[in-house]
């Protein structure tokens, strides 16, 4: 069984991890183990843009970024939270420039910023210019930028290893196990501090923006480490995914001034958020999308809508909103100019939907996108495993698969690229300065037996009739959890998605695959992933059930009005077999409310 021995480990390699692992390894001897290869992580698909308040074009403060990002939140982020990363959003920001990230500029060499859903001029209410942008490919450019400073810095790196356990030994984290993809072999990773930095959990859903590696492993492990799991109610869906394939269409198509047109060529956002219309909050759109789409005005009464990016569609809707250029002339935009601000984004459609949007427009629809809750840290990236904030010692989590909570019902678009590097620097921080204080703990004798056993047990099942298939099962929680617990929820709906669930798991206990390698045996990985998923799926759905308000990316129809009163706080989600009927215990936690008191929102 080979060992290894680091102070710091660090498992995913997306822009959190990278982040950890730079600032870790600069007082502490760190590694990164990633199942994917690092630059494949799904930060590298980030298009829109990083939000910070530069001003670099107008007027912004962080104090704007910040109120607007509560408001976004719906009130359940944690404002000193909040607070501490639109701060410093300014500094990392410039700090990425520095490491060499190739933003896009101004005509006077700064850094260039494109307006963005729901980021606001705060007293004209207007939207502001604060997302910073490579082309339409800013994710790449952090990704690769990051992992090119972490190999300068000597960071060692297990590329391709799927983690499968986290160690916890006397009341401390210390150490993962972790499958190498390429030789089938186990290995053991003994550290001081394990940070999670393993991304989304997207694949619960059926239409998805998510890369097929996010399936919530880190979350997963930790739920059944007896790590609860905070706000998994809110799952955020985009508005603009690709009709039927979900690939995401990023907001910044709207920032450059993009419009929505039902089916009878009507620009409804105007009638669901008449201020800043197209660029409301994400929940706000993608319901109004889905309203459109049930009450029949959908395109050719199907289940899409168009996205509008002609450039004559811009120009009309910019005179009408009375919208000016920077120089204060008219807005004119050109299909040129089109396409060098959003490149991939035209290719996409070109390539997947035979749509040349300079031309034509692009039917879309809303696609399951982000994870607003994860796994509970403090400030410091620390996981918290209760209501009083109690610290599990050696145990940090940064990235979408954690919870701080930034974005609480709803996340702003640019703000995880924000959250990633400001949270995966802290983390990294503080990792260094805890192992540095710290000797490792010895670890149990044979601490992969447990998880090893539960992995040979799939290998070696034997595929006789009567076993079940891993893509029957992953497709029907797709589409169940696409119909029940979706972009709108009832009670019913969630209670039979958690029934149809307990049987879907026990099918899962009975599956079978045919690969009974070991290298790259991909199929035995899969059917891992989706006991994640279906973990995963079950805390969603009962945390959607107990909620009875709707609030951000949680829509109760049967409950439509927020409730402060009652829902003003944190879930957090444990699985315990002995609850009856959801199979998850649900205990709450205050939000941290300090400048902001609720209020409605407006858009
Ligand atoms: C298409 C798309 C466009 C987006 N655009 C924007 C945008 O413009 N602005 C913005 O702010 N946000 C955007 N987002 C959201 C944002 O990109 C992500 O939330 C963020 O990049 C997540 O970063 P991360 O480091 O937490 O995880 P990821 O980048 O997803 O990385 C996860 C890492 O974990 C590793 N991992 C996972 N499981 C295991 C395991 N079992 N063992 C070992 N390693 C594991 C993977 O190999 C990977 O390296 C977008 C998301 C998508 C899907």
């Amino acid at each position: 069984m080979p060992t290894h021995q680091f102070d710091v480990v660090i498992v995913g390699a997306g822009g959190a991890g990278l982040m950890a692992a730079l600032y870790a390894s600069q007082g502490a001897k760190t590694c990164v183990v990633s199942k994917l290869y690092p630059t494949r992580s799904h930060t590298g698909t980030a298009q829109g843009g990083i939000g910070a308040a530069l001003a670099n074009l107008e007027e912004d403060h962080w104090e704007w970024h910040a109120f607007d990002t509560v408001k976004g939140s719906d009130y359940l982020g944690d404002q000193d939270a909040i607070d501490f990363m639109c701060q410093e959003a300014v500094n990392v920001v410039y700090e990425l420039e520095h490491m060499g990230l190739p933003f896009d500029r101004t005509a006077d060499g700064r850094i260039s910023q494109r307006p963005f859903g729901g980021h606001t001029n705060n007293t004209t209410k207007k939207p502001v210019r604060r997302a910073c942008h490579a082309a339409d490919r800013t994710g790449h450019m952090i990704l690769q930028t990051l992992y090119q400073q972490c190999i300068k810095n000597n960071v060692t790196f297990f590329d391709e290893f799927h983690v499968i356990d986290l160690l916890v030994t006397d009341g401390k984290v210390n150490g993962i196990v972790a499958l190498e993809i390429d030789t089938g072999e186990y290995h053991v990773f003994q550290a001081k501090a394990v940070c999670f930095a393993t991304g989304g959990f997207g694949r619960v859903w059926q239409i998805t923006s998510n890369a097929h590696a996010l399936t919530g492993d880190g979350n997963a492990i930790a739920l059944r480490r007896g790590i609860p799991q905070e706000d998994m109610e809110f799952f955020q869906f985009h508005p603009t995914g690709i009709w039927r394939m979900g690939i995401l269409i990023t907001e910044a198509v709207r920032g450059e001034g993009g419009v929505l047109i039902n089916g009878k060529g009507e620009r409804f956002m105007e009638r669901y958020a008449p201020t800043v219309k197209d660029l409301a909050s994400r929940d706000v759109v993608s319901r109004a999308i889905y309203l459109e789409i049930m009450q029949g005005r959908g395109v050719e009464g199907k289940d899409y809508v168009y996205l509008d990016v002609r450039p004559e569609t811009i120009n009309k809707y910019a005179e009408l909103d009375g919208r000016k250029g920077l120089d204060g002339q008219p807005i004119r935009v050109t299909a040129e100019q089109i396409e060098s601000k959003l490149p991939d984004i035209a290719d996409f459609c070109r390539t997947y939907l035979d749509v040349d949007p300079v031309k034509q427009p692009m039917p879309i629809q809303p696609t399951a996108h982000y994870a607003m809750g994860g796994i509970p840290t403090n400030l410091g990236g620390e996981v918290v495993i209760d209501d009083k904030g109690t610290v599990l010692p050696g145990f940090y989590a940064a990235g979408e698969c954690a919870c701080v909570s930034v974005h609480g019902a709803n996340r702003l678009g640019t703000n995880s690229l924000v959250d990633i590097v400001v949270f995966g620097k802290v983390a990294g921080v503080r990792m260094a300065a805890y192992a540095n204080q710290v000797d490792f703990t010895p670890l149990p004798p044979n601490p992969e037996a447990e998880i090893k056993a539960r992995l040979e047990g799939i290998r070696n099942a034997a595929g006789a009739a009567g076993k079940e298939n891993v893509a029957d099962i992953r497709r029907d929680m797709q589409l169940l959890m696409m119909a029940n617990v979706g972009v709108f929820r009832t009670e019913q709906l969630c209670q039979e998605a958690l029934d149809k669930l307990a049987e879907l798991k026990r099918r899962y206990q009975n599956i079978a695959i045919m690969d009974k390698g070991k290298r790259y045996n991909t199929e035995l990985l899969e059917a891992v992933e989706l006991g994640n998923l279906l973990d995963l799926a079950q805390v969603t759905a009962a945390a959607a059930l107990a909620r009875t308000e709707s609030r951000g990316g949680h829509a109760r129809d049967d409950h439509p009005k927020r409730d402060d009163a009652n829902w003003l706080k944190h879930s957090l989600a444990l699985l315990k077999d002995d609850v009856e009927g959801t199979g998850v215990e649900l205990t709450y936690k205050p939000v941290t409310v300090i400048k902001y008191q609720p209020k409605e929102r407006v858009y």
